[in-house]
């Protein structure tokens, strides 16, 4: 029973519902299309439902157009998806109701910090950082704005109100990368939910939206594995469900980092059925799949047979 829920010996376990969820930043290059292939593939093997959804929600970032093409590439790839897109640009109110929800319980707050304040606050308590690294924001408005105009909204990251400078250890399983975990208070520190020019953060529109989307199992690049944590403590917060995660294997660029547009990555040309199939087959190969097949649709079956042995459950 395509999508149906488990019921098989008497344990009632969630249907399978996966996603990818690109940011229209760009067309698909080959990088992209392995998080999207490795997606589709385990919807499909798992006999799931596969959702995509436009991650839109940094507007500036997004390149008018982007959507349509990926949506182009994605049918022409023949990863039909089981329902019309979400876009985040549309979810405003749900980023709010969840936002609010965290300010009443006491676990977020406003933030009157810019980045020079945070510099400067890390380097007079001797913390020095590189240029241009994430920075653990050092807690300067967890008890108030100092007079300051609130800016963003930050999550308060600590494994209780009652214990704020305690580490906060999340711990979870990969289905590919294994056991992990990070201890959020020191890697990561009280995290934007609500930015300085008003646009809702990437870790709380994909916690609010892989809930209200009913995700059971997560497939993406393994560039956002570190997100991971982040992602569970809002759950947990929330009281939303957390999701199965595979992280896949990142394509490289000629400089050795993630394959992005700026080191290259070309758009995938997927005007002609010969060459969907080609591209298919590279992330195959990512993938670790020896699949076979002279048409998309074809290859894709072989692919998911191979998927379903690989990943059984
Ligand atoms: N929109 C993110 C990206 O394109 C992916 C987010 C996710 O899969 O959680 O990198």
């Amino acid at each position: 029973m395509a999508g149906g829920a488990g019921i098989g010996n008497g344990i009632h376990t969630p249907a399978y519902i996966g996603r990818f969820a690109p940011s229209p930043t760009g067309a698909l290059h080959a990088g992209s299309l392995v998080a999207a292939l490795a997606s589709w593939l385990d919807a499909r093997a798992h006999r799931g439902r596969w959702l995509v959804r436009i991650e839109d929600v940094d507007g500036p970032r997004c390149v008018a157009g982007a959507q349509a093409v990926i949506l182009a590439q994605l049918a022409a790839l023949g990863l039909h998806a089981d329902e019309t897109p979400l876009l985040q640009s549309t979810r405003g109110e749900a980023y709010q109701a969840a936002l609010e929800r965290l300010l009443a319980a006491g676990w977020a707050y406003p933030c009157g910090c810019s980045r020079q304040d945070v510099v400067r606050a890390l380097r007079a308590r001797g913390e020095v950082h590189p240029r241009h690294a994430e920075l653990v924001y050092p807690g300067t408005c967890r008890d108030g704005l100092h007079g300051k105009p609130a800016r963003a909204m930050r999550l308060r990251v600590a494994p209780a109100l009652s214990q704020p400078d305690t580490a906060l250890d999340i711990a979870w399983t990969d289905r590919r990368l294994g056991a992990q975990h990070q201890d959020l208070s020191h890697a990561v520190g009280d995290f934007v939910l609500k930015r300085a020019d008003g646009l809702w953060a990437y870790q709380l529109a994909v916690v609010v939206d892989d809930a209200a989307q009913g995700i059971t199992q997560v497939v993406r690049g393994a560039d956002l594995a570190d997100n991971t944590p982040r992602q569970i403590h809002l759950q947990r917060l929330l009281g939303l469900p957390t999701p199965a995660y595979l992280h896949t294997p990142l394509v490289l660029g000629a400089d050795g980092q993630k394959l992005s547009k700026q080191n290259g990555a070309l758009a995938l040309d997927t005007r002609e059925p010969r060459l969907a199939l080609t591209a298919l087959r590279e992330a195959g190969l990512v993938l670790g799949l020896q699949a076979s097949g002279n048409d998309v649709t074809a290859w894709l079956a072989s692919a998911t047979t191979e998927w379903r042995a690989r990943w059984p459950g």
